[in-house]
């Protein structure tokens, strides 16, 4: 994972400044306790020399709707943060990149109660390529159940991308990196699969793809997009619970996120996952999205926000 490449500019709360000036003071809420809110979006370069932003709406839908779960209402409306992320790639000049708008409780007072403290908004763009690595695409990664479990609903709420969620996330990762693998997988309080870090899992058997249900994870736009092709293509997806055991002896075990993509498992547990590579279905799917993002199938046309600069 290459570090951050610094941009030109990044959008702050509505005017674009040079990036070494986007700074805060360190005595900001969101610093002190997590409280803000985020997206990861892509832009891909198209096949047709453009480039796209994908499934732009629905990431800025989901960025209020964390805000309306955390009740720290976004100052800027779906529109006006939709045209703010052009405003954003066109200054960058970027072909392709990794957009991240987070709103976050500003400088004011530090009490837990947010009180009067503004909300400011920051969109950054940046050249960030295959999240777990060019060859994890290809090859797969190796994954180990966490020791701690996917937050609980009454707890932290799994269905906001919350600042403050992702020391859960924080935690699994560097245990499992510490311990050798590329990514964690979680369990719900429960003990069923939930989702990994910062990616939803799927598992294939036959031609039958399952992934977890919605209510431990934070519901992935790119889950949603495999979920319809998969369909599209033929195959039966079903949202159904299930265990690791079961997960250990599928034929195929995939991640999808906005910054893994679609991104094979080739190892769970020291326990190897099918063939001990990206199988026959995920290589399938991952082909598909890649096209879709390209622009090459116009079938999800809808699911593109083209930009020139
Ligand atoms: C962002 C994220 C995902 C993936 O969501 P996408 O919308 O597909 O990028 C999955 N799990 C967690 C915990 C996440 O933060």
């Amino acid at each position: 994972m290459a570090g951050l490449e610094p941009t030109p500019f990044i959008w702050f709360d509505g005017k674009l400044v040079p990036w070494d000036e986007a700074k805060i003071h360190v005595l900001t809420h969101g610093l002190h306790y997590g409280t803000g809110y985020f997206e990861g979006i892509r832009a891909y370069k198209c096949a047709n020399g453009q480039s796209a932003v994908f499934r732009l709406r629905d990431h800025i839908t989901r960025m209020l709707n964390s805000a309306k779960i955390l009740a720290l209402p976004c100052p800027y409306t779906v529109d006006e943060l939709c045209k703010a992320t052009l405003d954003t790639l066109v200054a960058n000049k970027m072909e392709s990149a990794y957009i991240r708008p987070l709103s976050f409780v500003g400088y004011g007072g530090l009490g837990v109660y947010p009180g009067d403290n503004p909300i400011n908004t920051i969109i950054a763009v940046w050249s960030w390529g295959a999240y777990l690595g060019k060859e994890a695409l290809d090859l797969g990664v190796r994954v180990k159940t966490s020791s701690f479990s996917r937050i609980h609903p009454n707890t932290l709420m799994g269905k906001a991308k919350a600042c403050g969620n992702y020391v859960n996330s924080v935690l699994a990762k560097v245990e499992a990196v510490q311990d050798g693998y590329d990514e964690a997988l979680m369990l719900d309080t429960n003990g069923f699969v939930s989702e990994a870090t910062g990616e939803n899992v799927f598992i294939v058997r036959g031609k039958t793809i399952k992934t977890t249900p919605l209510t431990s994870i934070l519901e992935g736009i790119n889950r949603g997009s495999v979920i319809t092709l998969a369909k599209d293509l033929g195959y039966e997806v079903v949202e159904t619970q299930f265990t690791r055991d079961e997960l250990y002896c599928a034929d195929e075990v995939f991640f999808s996120g906005t910054a893994a993509e679609v991104t094979p498992v080739r190892e769970v547990d020291r326990r190897t996952i099918g063939k001990g590579r990206a199988g026959d279905v995920t290589k399938h799917l991952q082909q598909e999205f890649f096209k879709i993002v390209q622009g090459t199938n116009p079938k999800y046309q809808d699911w593109l926000t083209p930009y020139t600069f």
